[in-house]
C-alpha cells in the first residue's frame, strides 16, 4: 500500500475545529488508497507555556525532566487527532515516541535519531489501521527516559518517518501555503515559491526561516525524501504548496532566491586580546563547553605599545543568540580569572539581528555583496558584522532596522518578480 506523511504544526491542530479539518485532509487522503502516518505538534502556544512552567519551578532545570514536561503537548494532540479520525469512521490509533519506539540519543532537549523501527507500525497496518497518529518533537533515551528534538522538530520527525517507511511524499502542512522569498509576515511582496532547492531551504532554516526545523531538510536531502510545505487551512492537491527537491528539478533561476532573519542575536567584543598562537581555542573552548552557540567571528588584528614595545593584540568579536548571553559572559569571565585569556573589556550588544540573502546562483556569480551592502546603505543601515559562504552573505545591523533591511533586499534583488 502505498504510505504517505502528513504533519500538521500547532497552528494546524490549535483547537478541535482545527484537528478537525486536518483530520478531513488525512481521511481524504485515506480515500485516495494511502496508508498515512500523521505527525502532530501540540496546539499552538502550548509548548511555550510548558517551557514557562518548566523555568519558573527550576531556573536551572533538570533537562531529563524539561522534555519529560514539554514532551506532552504533542501526547494530547495525537490523541485528540486519533479520536477524531474515529469519529469519521476511519481506522487510526495514536503513538507516543517511546512506543513506536523512536530511538534517540540521550541529548536532552536536542536529541537526535538512531533509529526507527518499522516492525510494530507495519504490524498495525497489516492489522487494518489505515492511520497510525504519532506525536511530534519526541523520542526515548537509550536509558529509557523521554526526549526532545529541539524546538521546530515536529518538522524532523516528520521526515525521519518519511525515510524509515519509504514514504511517497512527506506532506508538511502549516499556516502559509509553501515557503516564500522570505517571511510572508515580513513583506507582501514575499512571493510563494513552487519549488526551492534542498541546500537553500537547508540555509533559510539554518538561518532563521523556521518554516522548516533545519534538521528536517538536512534528513530530507540525504534521504531523497520528497518534501513539500502547504497549507493546512485551504483546499490542496498534489500540485499545492513548495516542493523542497534538488537542484536539478528547478526550472527557476535567479542568483538570490531568499532572504533570512534571526531577530534574537547578541554581539560580543573582547577588546584588546593578547595576539597569539591558541588565543582563539582559549576563547571558543570554554565558550563551547558551557554550549553557547557562536555564530559569527570577526577578528581585528592591530599593534599595542605595551612597556615600550609594540605587541600585537587583537579585538575578537562573535555573535551568539540573545538568550545565551549571560552563560557566555560567565565562561569568559571564569577562563579571564583562571589566567587562561586576558583582555581589557567584554563589550556585550544584545540589540542586534542578523539578515542573510541565500541562492545558489551566488556560487557563480561575482556581485551580490556589493549589491547587498549598497541596499543597506541606501537605507542608512550600519553593518557591524559580515559573513559568507559559498551560497549565502549574512549580515549583523542594529534589531530596529531589521524589517526594513529584509524589505530593501527583498526589493533590490527583485524577488516578488518569477525568474
Ligand atoms: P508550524 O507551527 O506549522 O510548524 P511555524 O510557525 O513553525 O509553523 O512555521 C511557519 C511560519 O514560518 C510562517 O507562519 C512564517 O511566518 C514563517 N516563515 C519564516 N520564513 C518563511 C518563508 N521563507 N516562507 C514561509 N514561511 C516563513
Ligand atoms: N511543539 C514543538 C515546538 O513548538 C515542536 C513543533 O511544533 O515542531 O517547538
Ligand atoms: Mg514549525
Amino acid at each position: 500500500m502505498p504510505l504517505l506523511v502528513m504533519k500538521f504544526g500547532g497552528t494546524s491542530v490549535a483547537d478541535l475545529e482545527r484537528i478537525r479539518n486536518a483530520a478531513l485532509k488525512v481521511k481524504r487522503e485515506v480515500e485516495r488508497g494511502y496508508d498515512v502516518i500523521v505527525i502532530v505538534s501540540a496546539m499552538s502556544g502550548k509548548t511555550n507555556e510548558l517551557v514557562g512552567w518548566v523555568e519558573q519551578t527550576s531556573p536551572l532545570f533538570d533537562a531529563r525532566e524539561y522534555d519529560a514536561v514539554v514532551s506532552s503537548g504533542e501526547n494530547v494532540t495525537a490523541g485528540l487527532m486519533a479520536l477524531t479520525l474515529q469519529e469519521m469512521d476511519v481506522p487510526a490509533r495514536s503513538w507516543q515516541g517511546w512506543q513506536v519506539p523512536i530511538n534517540t540519543t540521550s541529548a536532552h532537549s536536542a536529541a537526535r535519531f538512531v533509529s526507527i523501527p518499522r516492525d510494530h507500525l507495519d504490524a498495525k497496518f497489516a492489522e487494518g489501521f489505515k492511520v497510525a497518529v504519532v506525536a511530534g518533537f519526541q523520542g526515548v533515551s537509550p536509558e529509557g527516559r523521554i526526549t526532545t528534538l529541539g524546538r521546530g522538530g515536529s518538522d524532523t520527525t516528520a521526515v525521519a518517518f518519511a525515510a524509515a517507511f519509504g514514504a511517497e511524499r512527506c506532506d508538511i502542512y502549516t499556516d502559509v501555503d509553501g515557503v516564500y522569498t522570505t517571511d510572508p509576515r515580513i513583506t507582501d511582496k514575499a512571493r510563494k515559491l513552487d519549488r526551492i532547492a534542498f541546500e537553500e531551504m537547508l540555509e533559510l532554516a539554518s538561518l532563521g526561516a523556521k518554516v522548516l526545523q533545519t534538521r528536517s531538510v538536512e534528513l530530507a536531502m540525504r534521504y531523497k525524501v520528497r518534501l513539500r510545505v502547504l497549507s493546512s487551512f485551504e483546499d490542496t492537491d498534489e500540485n499545492s504548496g513548495t516542493l523542497v527537491c534538488d537542484e536539478e528539478e528547478i526550472m527557476e533561476s535567479k542568483v538570490v532566491s531568499g532572504i533570512a532573519y534571526s531577530r534574537d542575536e547578541a554581539k560580543l567584543t573582547l577588546v584588546t586580546v593578547e595576539d597569539r598562537p591558541g588565543i582563539a581555542a582559549a576563547i571558543f573552548g570554554p565558550l563551547s563547553e558551557a554550549g553557547v552557540n557562536v555564530d559569527m567571528i570577526v577578528q581585528n588584528i592591530s599593534e599595542k605599545n605595551f612597556e615600550g614595545h609594540n605587541v600585537a593584540v587583537t579585538d575578537m568579536t562573535f555573535s551568539c543568540p540573545v538568550n545565551q548571553v549571560a552563560r557566555a559572559q560567565k565562561a569568559l569571565e571564569d577562563a579571564r580569572a583562571s589566567g587562561s585569556i586576558a583582555y581589557d573589556d567584554l563589550v556585550v550588544d544584545t540589540d542586534v539581528a542578523k539578515v542573510s540573502v541565500v541562492g545558489i546562483g551566488m556560487r557563480s556569480h561575482a556581485g551580490v555583496a556589493a549589491q547587498m551592502f549598497s541596499a543597506l546603505s541606501a537605507e542608512n543601515i550600519n553593518i557591524k558584522v559580515i559573513g559568507t559562504s559559498e551560497i549565502k552573505i549574512s549580515v549583523l545591523i542594529d534589531r530596529k532596522y531589521m524589517e526594513l533591511a529584509v524589505q530593501a533586499l527583498h526589493d533590490a534583488f527583485g524577488l516578488h518578480r518569477a525568474a
